[in-house]
């Protein structure tokens, strides 16, 4: 059978193979061929638009019984072809799109296949933008407080903007990209084949829809400059150090007018003298002598917005914390405000004058607790 693709061998079945043999193959080898399932291949593609067209012609008696008999059958592009109605659907221009075009209840239980890859009738799948510009990555140090607070930080940011003369648009001033005329400004072009309609980007225009007839001399038509742009951002009041923040559009200029990708942020936050984060909560270590705490005081505490007083009660032990509410950084998404933990430090002299010893010593006789008593006995 010269040029004339054998039906049945495509799916992998008998000749005399029930209808629900010829589904399942299909539906087997459909999934293993979809385009969705295997971007870029081409071979795969072409595989999968093979089985598609086997499938339409041997699930359908009427056209197995013209087909066993000897029908031409292959090739056949597939528009008029039985009760599908082909129609190319449309997408974005430029998408690539593989599109169940027949009767939805002919597809009938293998509604699943093309389920899987993105629901009936429009599959789809990544439409990846090809004009957009690409993401672009950088880092930001910014104050203890500033975190705190929230801040806008200029920026220097390289890579790819849209061209001044042109605004990206890749057209010398005072002239007009002009309407495709392969696709006519639709972006894509589209064949029938089998079940299916497949889209595919303009070759012409690579999915744009227009062509430049007079290029910009700055840009050479690409629409975009290698040119460092100086932008502000503004970093989140409450930003944990090494916390990453999006600018959306804020990335390299996509060439010819597309979307400006993204910029990713790393903010990273420099020590403070005393204070430490943790998410909401700033940290303070607090040093008391001895007496302080074993009598008690009130002691002046530095918090972001001012000097609070707080007071130490008598018999204070090292390590206790005490809560601030309230005085601690911005929790994010607006999940209110955290607290200021100051915890006490007992001090221990190292250096003590002959009357301080004295003293001391006099303390130690007084003391009647034995600390170690728990680990006697
Ligand atoms: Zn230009
Ligand atoms: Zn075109």
């Amino acid at each position: 059978m010269d040029g004339v693709k054998d039906y049945y061998e495509l799916l992998g079945v008998d000749r005399k193979a029930s209808e629900k043999e010829i589904k399942d193959a299909y539906r087997r080898l459909a999934r293993k061929y979809h385009p969705d399932a295997n971007p870029g291949d081409k071979g795969s593609e072409e595989k999968f638009k093979e089985i598609s067209e086997a499938y339409e012609v041997l699930s359908n008696p009427e056209k197995r019984r013209q087909y066993d008999a000897g029908g031409m059958f292959a090739g056949a592009g597939g528009a008029g072809f039985g009760p599908f109605d082909f129609s190319s659907f449309g997408g974005r221009p430029g998408a690539r799109t593989y599109t169940y075009t027949g009767n939805l209840e002919d597809l009938g239980d293998l509604g699943d296949i093309f389920n899987l890859f993105g629901g009936m009738g429009a599959t789809g799948g990544r439409r990846r933008e090809t004009r957009r510009g690409r993401d672009l990555a950088t880092d930001v140090t910014v104050s203890f407080e500033d975190a705190i607070q929230g801040v806008t930080v200029p920026l220097t940011v390289s890579g790819r903007s849209a061209c001044p003369t042109c605004r990206g648009s890749g057209a010398k001033p005072g002239t007009l990209p002009k309407t495709c005329p392969t696709c006519n400004g639709r972006g894509n072009v589209s064949q029938n084949q089998g079940l299916f309609a497949f889209s595919r980007p303009c070759p012409d225009c690579g999915g744009r829809g227009t062509v430049i007839e007079v290029p910009c001399d700055t840009c050479r038509g690409t629409g975009t400059v290698d040119m460092p742009r100086s932008i502000k951002v503004k970093v989140p009041a409450g930003i944990n150090d090494g916390g990453k923040v999006r600018f959306p559009g804020k990335g390299e200029a996509g060439p010819l007018g597309g979307t400006p990708g993204d910029l990713y942020v790393r903010v990273h936050v420099k020590p403070h003298k005393y204070f430490k984060r943790r998410d909401g909560d700033i940290l303070l270590d607090l040093p008391l002598t001895f007496p302080e705490a074993a009598l008690g005081t009130t002691v002046e505490v530095p918090t972001l917005d001012g000097k609070v007083k707080l007071k130490i009660p008598a018999g204070t032990s090292n390590g206790r914390k005490f809560r601030l509410r309230g005085k601690g950084a911005p929790r994010p998404r607006g999940r209110g405000k955290g607290d200021m933990i100051v915890t006490a430090r007992v001090q221990v002299p190292k250096k003590l004058s002959a009357k301080e010893k004295e003293l001391i010593g006099k303390l130690q006789e007084m003391e009647k607790e034995n600390p170690r008593a728990f680990l006697e006995g």
